[in-house]
């Protein structure tokens, strides 16, 4: 053994050291850049202890998976009673948790989606959304939007909207067509009778929390029925309750053929995707039941603490609740853009989904170090670098949530003291 697995606590640098060396060195050098070098140690509701003996306050939910915060007691005791029966599953006999997992998300998920395959992260679920729309539709066509993020793999990857992290993959999948989101003429344009789907997020995550008009979805929607395609709803960021209500495409009435989701689903516990069809965009079924699998997708451990999950936002409120807290960022975020128009451009979303746009380039990186500095967690959105995600927990406390404000507060005015001395106080 070269190293680790030594009986002794590591340290910080140590830690950093093993990553540079044995995983990611250009990952390492950022998180050393931003003076991240503590490792996380443990975690409770929306708080992280890293080895500098800190507790951190945790507005990213670790990129909105955190919905329930950190080790929810209900989700790590379904996770505990599920262990001592059956953890994963020998698949040859079938599995109870799966399948009512699946009823009760037939139930939960608006219009008539009914059938859910089960797999283990966002961009696999999505991977399975591409293949069931071709195979139900016969049909090649994607239709995506720029700055959409579904994944990094293949085809996920082809239907996110960055160049950036496409360009050296190429070619990838072929015919997509992508569209500016929130543009419904622009899709109305490339949607067709050669169209399999149209896939798109209820709100932006990565593209930097962009809310589309009102309107948007139910176009989409319409267009994708006029010419027999489906319309596929990402909700694997605004879902389990994040923008207010359990699934984001609610707050628009939309009835979607496929509906993907990951994330949060796992209760901040385990993770899960999965991906539910209405009977037509799953009838394949039928004749094809291996088509698609997973070997670990619908695991009983998983899919015992999906369904907890989904009974705690609903039996807690939780999506009440960011509705209620993210009314109270939003008047927050409109104070900070009025008092630092310097630093704050706006703050922006839909209930505990929100992202704070910096009025320049380079600001961003600041704020963070300066969120960092005051032990609060904060991150970019993946495909746009000016906007950092504000997205506690769900159950953080009243106390937590307007210590995090206050935190924010303190960062921006930082930044804005620095801006203005280098611009010499003009
Ligand atoms: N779809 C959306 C909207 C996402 O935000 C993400 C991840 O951020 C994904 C898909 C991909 O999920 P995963 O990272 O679990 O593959």
């Amino acid at each position: 053994m070269r190293s680790g697995g030594q009986a002794m606590q590591p340290t910080d640098d140590s830690i950093l050291d093993l990553m540079a060396s044995f995983m990611n060195p250009g990952l390492a050098r950022s998180f050393r850049f931003m003076g991240l070098t503590a490792y996380e140690v443990s975690a409770e509701g929306a708080w992280v202890t890293a080895s500098d003996g800190f507790r951190y306050l945790d507005f990213s939910s670790g990129y909105g998976v955190m919905v329930h915060g950190y080790r929810h007691p209900r989700l790590v005791e379904a996770a505990k009673r599920q262990l001592d029966h059956l953890a994963l599953s020998s698949r040859v006999l079938p599995s109870r948790q799966a399948s009512e997992l699946a009823a009760l998300l037939a139930d939960v998920t608006p219009g008539d989606l009914t059938y859910s395959f089960f797999s283990n992260s966002g961009a696999e679920a999505i991977e399975g959304a591409i293949k069931f729309a071709r195979v139900a539709t016969g049909r090649t066509h994607m239709v995506a939007t720029t700055g959409a993020f579904h994944g990094k793999t293949m085809g996920a990857l082809t239907a996110s909207g960055r160049d950036l992290y496409q360009r050296p993959f190429r070619p990838l999948v072929p015919d997509f067509t992508h569209v500016p989101y929130g543009d419904l003429a622009a899709a109305e344009a490339v949607i067709g009778p050669q169209t399999a789907a149209v896939i798109v997020e209820p709100i932006q995550g990565e593209g930097g929390v962009v809310v589309p008009p009102a309107g948007y979805l139910s176009g989409l929607q319409r267009a994708c029925r006029k010419h027999g395609a489906l319309l596929v709803m990402d909700e694997v960021q605004t879902g389990m309750g994040r923008t207010g209500k359990l699934w984001a495409c609610m707050h628009e009435g939309i009835e979607p053929d496929l509906m993907v989701m990951a994330k949060g689903l796992g209760g901040g516990i385990l993770p899960i995707g999965a991906t539910i069809g209405t009977p037509r965009a799953m009838a394949f079924w039928d004749e094809m039941p291996l088509i698609h699998t997973s070997t670990f997708g619908g695991n009983p451990l998983a899919t015992a603490v999906a369904a907890e999950a989904i009974r705690v936002i609903a039996e807690e409120g939780l999506a009440e609740r960011a509705q209620v807290l993210g009314n109270r960022l939003a008047r927050v975020g409109i104070e900070l853009a009025q008092a630092h128009p310097d630093v704050v451009k706006e703050v922006r979303g839909r209930g505990l989904m929100a992202g704070l746009e910096v009025a320049h380039e380079g600001l961003g990186g600041a704020l963070m170090f300066e969120l960092f500095q005051r032990h609060m967690l904060a991150v970019y959105t993946l495909n746009n670098p000016l906007v950092i995600r504000l997205m506690p927990p769900l159950v953080i406390s009243d106390q937590d949530f307007e210590d995090g404000l206050s935190r924010l507060q303190e960062a921006v005015q930082a930044v804005s003291l620095v801006a203005s001395e280098l611009t010499g106080g003009a």
